[in-house]
């Protein structure tokens, strides 16, 4: 089973960060759903920033 198959509390990961950043960005990476991967912490979802993991990941620019 992948990780996109996986529902913790009924969502999938992708479900669960759109909602997660539906209204704000990351705190630490300033990054939205696409500059994160799934991780599960403790039995829930966690968004693990692309950029702890490749400090030469950029996250997207967003003029607007
Ligand atoms: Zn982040």
């Amino acid at each position: 089973m992948s990780e996109q198959e996986i529902k913790l509390h009924g969502q999938t990961f992708e479900q669960w960060v759109k909602e997660l950043f539906e209204f704000e960005y990351c705190s630490e990476c300033g990054g939205d759903h696409y500059d994160h991967v799934a991780n599960i912490l403790l039995g829930n979802w966690f968004a693990r920033c692309k950029i702890a993991d490749n400090p030469n990941y950029k996250v997207r620019s967003r003029e607007n």
